[in-house]
This record gives C-alpha cells, sequence and structure tokens, in this order.
C-alpha cells in the first residue's frame, strides 16, 4: 500500500478519496483547516497552510510521495525537501514555469504552442505606449494566485487601467511587476482537457469539453465538446507536446480558447485535477482522479473514454452566506434522471464558493439537450 500526502485539502482532494479506496492508497492531507472537504476523507491531516514548506517536509516523512491539489506552494522551499530525496509527483521542476502566469505563457510560447499576445508590464512609465499594440479592451492578470477569475480583469480603457493598477499598490512600479497584459480574446467558445502522463512516459487525453464561464467562474462544461476531428487532435497535440516537455508525473488541466476563426489558443495551465475534469467521475471508465493517482504511485494508466455518449457537469455555486447544506435542492437534483450530485461538505456558502457539482448523463449528443438540462439543474439550484 502506498500513502500519497496532498498538498491541500479541498474539493480536489475529497474526490481522490473513492479512487483511493479502491486502489488501496491512503491519502494524508496538508491544509489550513479541520474543515476543509478532504479532512474527512484522509487517513490522517497536517493542520498547516499550502505554502508552509515546513509542514511538507512532515507530510513527506509520513508518506511515499507528495502530490498538488494547490499549486500555490513555495516552491524554492519545497525544492530543498526534494533534495533531501523525497518524490514529489509532478515533480517541483515540472511547476517551475507554470506558478507564474507571464513565465507560463512565456513557455508555452517557447515551445511553439499558440497562445494570446502576451507582455509583463515592465517599466512605469509610458504605460499608454506600452499596451498600444494591443488596444482596448484587454485582459489584466495577476502573475501569481489567481483562482476563479479573482486576478483577471478585463479592462476597457487606459484610465480604468491605471486605477486598477493604482488599487493594487501604493508603489505603481512594484504593483506593476505583479501584473501581465494579454490581448482579450473575443472567443466563440471556450474549451479544455485533461491529460495525463505516467512515470514510463505514456500520455492520455480525456474528451475535450467545453467550459462555460460566467463572471470568470466556471458554470458549466458539456463532454464532448462539438468540435470537428482537427480541432481535436490540435488539442490532443497540445496537450502531448506540453506534458512529454515538462516530464509530468500526473493529471494536468488544459484550459483553451477557440476563436470565431476556428483558432486554438491556450489560456491556462492547471499542475493539477481540474474542474473541467470533474465529469470523468460519472462519465468516464476511469475518473481524472483515479488517473491521478495511478500515474503519481507509479501505476499503468486507465481508459479515460467516455461510456456514454455525453454528459454535462454543473457547479454549485454559493450564492448567499449561510451554513445551510440545502438537502431540499440536493433531493431534486438528484432526482434528474442520470444525475450524480457530488457535496463537498462545506460548513460554510459564500457567493461564488464551489459547494458541489451535479453531472448528468445522456445518450445523446445534442449540444442543446445538455444546455437545456444544465439550465433545469440551474433553476432548482439557484433562487429565482
Ligand atoms: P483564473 O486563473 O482565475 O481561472 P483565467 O486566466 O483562467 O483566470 O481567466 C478566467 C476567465 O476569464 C476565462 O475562463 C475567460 O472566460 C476569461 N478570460 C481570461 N483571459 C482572457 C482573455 N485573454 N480574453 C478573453 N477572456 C479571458
Amino acid at each position: 500500500m502506498k500513502r500519497v500526502g496532498v498538498i491541500g485539502g479541498g474539493q480536489l482532494a475529497w474526490m481522490m478519496g473513492d479512487a483511493a479506496k479502491k486502489l488501496g492508497v491512503e491519502l494524508v492531507v496538508q491544509t489550513p483547516s479541520s474543515d476543509d472537504p478532504a479532512v474527512a476523507i484522509a487517513q490522517d491531516a497536517i493542520l498547516a497552510n499550502v505554502d508552509d514548506a515546513l509542514s511538507t517536509e512532515i507530510l513527506a516523512k509520513r508518506t511515499d510521495i507528495i502530490t498538488f491539489e494547490n499549486e500555490f506552494v513555495n516552491l524554492d522551499a519545497l525544492s530543498l525537501i526534494q533534495d533531501q530525496g523525497f518524490c514529489f509527483r509532478p515533480r517541483l521542476e515540472a511547476l517551475t514555469p507554470l506558478l507564474d502566469k507571464y513565465d507560463q505563457r512565456s513557455y508555452l510560447q517557447n515551445l511553439g504552442l499558440p497562445v494570446p499576445q502576451f507582455f509583463a508590464l515592465s517599466q512605469p512609465k509610458n504605460l499608454s505606449s506600452q499596451i498600444e499594440q494591443l488596444g482596448f479592451p484587454l485582459v489584466l492578470k495577476s502573475r501569481r494566485h489567481g483562482y476563479d477569475g479573482q486576478g483577471t480583469f478585463i479592462i476597457e480603457d487606459l484610465a480604468s487601467l491605471q486605477q486598477k493598477l493604482n488599487l493594487h499598490s501604493i508603489d505603481v512600479a512594484s504593483s506593476q511587476a505583479q501584473f501581465l497584459i494579454e490581448e482579450f480574446v473575443p472567443f466563440e467558445r471556450e474549451l479544455a482537457i485533461i491529460a495525463a502522463r505516467s512515470v514510463e512516459g505514456e500520455v492520455v487525453t480525456y474528451p475535450v469539453v467545453e467550459t462555460q464561464q460566467e463572471q470568470q467562474v466556471c458554470r458549466r462544461v458539456i463532454a464532448p465538446a462539438d468540435l470537428t476531428p482537427n480541432q481535436v487532435a490540435e488539442i490532443e497535440a497540445i496537450a502531448h507536446t506540453l506534458l512529454n516537455s515538462l516530464e509530468v508525473v500526473g493529471v494536468f488541466g488544459i484550459e483553451l480558447f477557440l476563436t470565431k476563426a476556428g483558432k486554438i489558443l491556450i489560456n491556462e495551465i492547471a499542475p493539477r485535477t481540474h474542474n473541467s475534469g470533474h465529469f470523468s467521475i460519472d462519465a468516464c471508465e476511469t475518473s481524472q482522479f483515479e488517473q491521478h493517482l495511478r500515474a503519481v504511485c507509479g501505476l499503468p494508466l486507465a481508459n479515460p473514454a467516455l461510456h456514454c455518449a455525453s454528459a454535462v457537469m454543473v457547479n454549485l455555486l454559493g450564492y448567499e452566506i449561510s451554513t445551510s447544506h440545502y438537502h431540499s435542492q440536493r433531493q431534486k437534483l438528484a432526482a434528474i434522471p442520470q444525475a450524480f450530485v457530488h457535496w463537498y461538505g462545506k460548513t460554510e456558502s459564500r457567493p461564488g464558493r464551489k459547494l458541489g457539482h451535479v453531472t448528468v448523463l445522456s445518450d445523446d449528443q445534442s449540444r442543446d439537450t445538455m444546455i437545456t438540462i444544465a439550465h433545469t439543474i440551474e433553476s432548482i439550484w439557484y433562487p429565482s
């Protein structure tokens, strides 16, 4: 039996629970609060922030392998632990170019992969000439620690850009150093792919999905996305190039834009399991969580294919501050044919917080049918 240490104890680690049981793997999580979802399914927990490397050293001593459900770690401090011979999967070098969004874009561009135009805001002066090539709207992003659209701002004009930078720091120069600017992509759809790579270097990919964001937060995922075979092949090739180049061991999520002209651009890499892959728990032969554990434990990868024609996953986002468990809404959702409700057991609801998700399987591949099902779920979940 292997013991896997997981840095982070949110819903992504919680969803490893069933897969860990199936594979006979024990999980130990490092997470700040005993109320965090994965504490309930872990054999053991170290209550500490994810960037507390001293606690990760304790985690390393108690486990065979360390992996990540959260990438907001202190890589320099962790590398001292890796240097002592402890095993991180993916290895830290695979995360190094990814944690800063500017470094990530540069890495992808150097690999020849398609990314939106971007640049770092370097000099505090001449802001307008620096952004001249892009025009407005443009997108301002925090280089680190962005999630669920926190740290991503769509900027309509120069005055708003200046205001945003000033808000973030009294020192304009250091504020600018924390941001990246990129072109606004007027995408036709957003897409994502989950890919896994084993210790032996085998890569498998899940079906490409369509993701739908509102206010920069993922609301729905439709699997598979309605794409041409060439588009699917291009996205799969991106996943192979990236995972092989980084020599990843484990699961990564890749978010993409599909432009109106049919061009594919990479938006972001998540060096871990990802919200766009939750459908795989109920709709695929092997979930992304089992696949991740298989990869990091050195097991052969398993079949990622859908076992139904299509599926839709809808996030249940908090819409109020409450400690309710929403039993009656969850019962109604579970009554939808072929629906699987996943409730993360968070003790407090807040607007925008991911409290759970529902996946509905279908024998029909129509996008309209999936969107109708998603709207039914949302009409049950959100108060009208
Ligand atoms: P986070 O890391 O917080 O998830 P992202 O960079 O993925 O932030 O952005 C969140 C969402 O914001 C995206 O899913 C997309 O809807 C929108 N977005 C991000 N970058 C761009 C862009 N360059 N052009 C248009 N929309 C964007």
